[in-house]
């Protein structure tokens, strides 16, 4: 069988073509702005520029036509609502002039899913660390569950605001990474653990208050950042691993390619005695083969979507899905 998927959720665009074996295409295009950040009507407008010439890359470089695709899927939620009409309204035009099913996807989940296409990991806690979204998700009573999440801002969205406020540049992610493996001294900044959840505002207001003193270095600052912000992430990880009584650990969205939480969240791992595993960064970052993997899935398992059914969810929760395709 053969799935599309179209991934529009914030800026990057992505269509994907897999098997259930393997990828055949995972085609990018990111919308940029000088500063970072997202308008979401510029960032629809290039996604529905980009669409049609993306679409025939994807299927040229799987080599395989349209006829050929047994399902469209495309991302349903969450994010930016203009982005997602745009995908959404691709997906059901294709649906229609092709006659082929159409399945919406959660993007949450499917960041996880699609770790299965590429290893042999079966059930895992899924740490996920993007720019717009921090959660813990694991699958309990036939659904993701989210264990902890974000109260505020995502962990990417907070190292680039960091970055912005000190004049690093867009994105802050890779630079703080790199000013962090020369700061030697490490200066105590707000935890972000609340219960099981997360909140990195407070952390990212104190990190640029101590830039702004002139006291401290920024390297130290980038390295105190990161060490707070990630031992937060690892211990809500742990939590859930220990309450969930998994032993599988996977880290997946674009913070996924911090060599520094890589390394907290494998010890972590290691000391419990769980698998830890990180898709290669083109399957971590938002994509089309995520989708169209997860879409698959659902498809195959006898998932139907009307075209009623395929109006786009802002605030799709993690949760709201039934999993009934595992
Ligand atoms: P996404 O939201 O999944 O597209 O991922 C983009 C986010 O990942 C941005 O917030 C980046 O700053 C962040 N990011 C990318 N590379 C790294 C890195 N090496 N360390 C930390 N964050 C990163
Ligand atoms: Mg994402």
């Amino acid at each position: 069988m053969i799935a599309l998927g179209i991934e529009g959720t914030a800026h990057t665009l992505g269509v994907g073509i897999v098997t259930e074996e393997k990828v055949l295409a995972n085609i990018f295009d990111m919308f940029k702005t000088e500063k970072g950040g997202i308008h979401p009507k510029e960032a629809a407008e290039h996604h529905a520029k980009l669409i049609k010439s993306l679409l025939k890359k994807a299927l040229e470089e799987a080599e395989v036509s349209i006829e050929d695709i047994d399902v469209i899927a495309f991302s349903q939620g969450p994010g930016l609502g203009p982005c997602l009409r745009v995908v959404a309204t691709a997906a059901r035009a294709l649906a229609i002039k092709y006659n082929k099913p159409i399945v919406g996807v959660n993007h949450c989940i499917a960041h996880v899913e699609v770790v299965k296409l590429v290893s042999d990991v079966k059930d895992p806690v899924g740490l996920y660390v993007s720019g717009g979204n921090t959660q813990v998700i694991a699958l309990e009573g036939g659904r993701y569950r989210v264990f902890g999440e974000t109260l505020d801002i995502g962990i990417g969205n907070a190292l680039d605001m960091f970055a912005r406020e000190v004049g690093l540049g867009f994105p802050g992610g890779p630079k703080i990474e790199r000013l962090a493996k020369k700061g030697r001294k490490y200066i105590e900044l707000p935890y972000a653990v609340k219960g099981m959840d997360l909140s990195f505002s407070g952390l990212l207001t104190e990190a640029v208050r101590k830039f702004k003193s002139g006291k401290y270095k920024i390297e130290d600052i980038a390295y105190s950042f990161q060490e707070t912000a990630f031992a937060a992430l690892v211990e809500v990880t742990e939590r859930a691993l220990a309450h969930t009584g998994k032993d599988e650990v996977v880290l997946v969205g674009g913070v996924a390619a911090n060599n520094r939480l890589r390394e907290m969240l494998s010890a972590m791992a290691e000391d419990r005695g769980a698998r830890f595993y990180v898709p290669p960064y083109d399957l971590c970052r938002d994509n089309g083969a995520m989708i169209a993997y997860t879409g698959l899935l659902m498809y195959k398992a006898g998932i139907k979507f009307e075209l009623k059914d395929t109006i786009v969810k802002q605030k799709f929760r993690t949760d709201e899905v039934e999993v009934t395709w595992t």
